[in-house]
């Protein structure tokens, strides 16, 4: 009930901003208790007497923001300051920053209509309430259960080791009959605070596993090689969930030359790394790291894929927005082969049909360089798509909308992940081919943990 109470009090507070106020009072910034932020104030304050590393890593200097933004280039401008973008509604951006990228977003121009501290609508009850989650241990454990769930086809891997020396641990569902089969690779959690991004890959390799008697999925499971990796960044989910409350983390656990923390791990792909929509400073929530692919997560995510040619797919989950984004993200082009994009357009149409989720070229909501799926398309030609999962908007729980939220995003998720698997043979039948049709699960009860 905390967390929901202190989004109510945020919701209101929204309310009464847009309702009652003032314009003047719209271009001040306030706190989660309704007192008014004297920027300059607060600028000198993190400056003089706040340790840096507080600063960065804690989240008393650091907000839920939004700011007035119209159209993809003024979206983009404004992810150039450094803010996270990680809602859009209307004119309205949203996304999280410290008083350093709040002033940098200022002086650009832009008119902050809101700033709320995120420790005034953080839950302080992540266990118990949304202990159904998967930590680092439960996803290992979990993983386990799968594959011994299906050892027939089941193998666990480890793509490579965090900066904080976790297992990247996978799953593999492949028949050894000794054959070259296409593959598939579906990741979750580029980004710490993504919990529901873990939880939907981590499911697919339990359903997989409890379902692979039935006709449709067994074929799958014979004729493909899927490779799952829940939990790109253990450390940084670790470390957003270390207190028993929540840090609205977002980048890996790098220790920054400057004594901040962490790399946007999903800024820090080689496809025009270090361009728009990334930042180059480390207290940044979009750092793009001081060199591509500088970070352990992602020189693993890549390593793997270069040792996999057979991986003809890729799907990246995130949160939250409900968005089914291909490339390019770095750039506001289409991508040049026409038949490619056509074949982009109705995987992601068909799976924005099945989801609810909407589809688009990743750059119409705004230009991001360094992400997974430009690398993975552009480099690679793999066709790659990024979920931004369920809910819609920070008003509906935004990162945390709670442990209620799992199984109906799991269960939209599911046919859109068959999909794909079955595509990966040639995703450019996607215009014509058969597809794997799968019915609702009836119960998604799975593994060892009480889902
Ligand atoms: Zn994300």
């Amino acid at each position: 009930m905390t967390r929901r109470s202190g989004l109510w009090t945020a919701l209101l507070l929204a309310t009464a901003l847009a309702a009652g106020a003032g314009q003047e009072d719209l271009q001040g910034l306030f706190d989660g208790t309704g007192t008014k932020i004297d920027l300059k104030a607060l600028l000198a304050q993190t400056k003089n007497s706040v340790p840096k590393i507080d600063h960065v890593i804690g989240f008393e200097d650091r907000y839920w923001v939004e700011v007035t933004a119209s159209g993809k280039n003024e979206r983009t401008r404004l992810a150039d300051t450094g803010m996270s973008i990680d809602g859009v509604n209307g004119g309205v951006v949203s996304g999280t920053a410290d008083s350093e990228i709040l002033g940098i977003i200022q002086k650009a121009g832009f008119t902050v209509v809101r700033a709320t501290r995120l420790s005034s609508f953080s839950p302080d009850d992540f266990p118990p309430a949304d202990g159904t989650y998967h930590n680092y241990e439960e996803v290992q454990s979990a993983l386990q259960t799968a594959q011994g769930a299906a050892p027939e086809y089941a193998t666990l891997f480890s793509m490579g080791k965090s900066v904080e020396g976790r297992d990247l641990t996978g799953i593999r569902f492949y028949k050894d009959d000794g054959k070259e089969k296409p593959g598939i690779l579906f990741v979750g959690t580029h980004h710490a605070r993504e919990h529901l991004s873990t939880e939907v890959p981590l499911l697919l390799s339990q359903w997989l596993a409890e379902n692979r008697d039935r006709e449709d999925v067994r074929e799958l499971l014979e004729t493909r090689d899927i490779y799952i990796v829940p939990l790109v960044n253990p450390d940084g989910m670790e470390f957003d969930i270390a207190t028993g409350r929540y840090r609205w983390h977002r980048k890996n656990m790098t220790r920054n030359s400057n004594g901040s923390v962490g790399v946007d791990l999903n800024r820090n792909y080689a496809w025009g790394w270090g361009g728009r929509g990334s930042s180059a400073n480390p207290g940044s929530d979009t750092y793009h790291g001081p060199s591509a692919f500088s970070e352990p997560e992602t020189q693993a995510v890549r390593d793997f894929i270069e040792s996999h040619p057979n991986i003809k797919i890729m799907l990246s989950y995130h949160t939250f927005s409900e968005l089914v984004l291909y490339p390019w993200g770095g750039s506001d082009e289409p991508i040049a082969d026409g038949r490619a994009l056509g074949a982009f357009k109705v995987m992601a149409e068909k799976m924005g049909g099945m989801t609810g989720y909407r589809p688009m070229q990743s750059s119409e909501l705004y230009v991001a360089t360094g992400d997974t799926c430009d690398w993975a398309w552009g480099a690679k030609g793999i066709f790659c798509f990024t979920f931004e999962l369920t809910p819609r908007s920070q008003w509906q729980g935004g990162f945390y909308p709670g442990a209620g939220a799992i199984q109906g995003t799991f269960a939209k998720n599911i046919d859109p992940a068959l999909y794909l698997i079955d595509l990966a043979d040639d995703p450019y039948r996607a215009g014509s081919g058969r597809v794997a049709s799968a019915p609702k699960p009836t119960t998604t009860q799975t593994g060892d943990n009480p889902i």
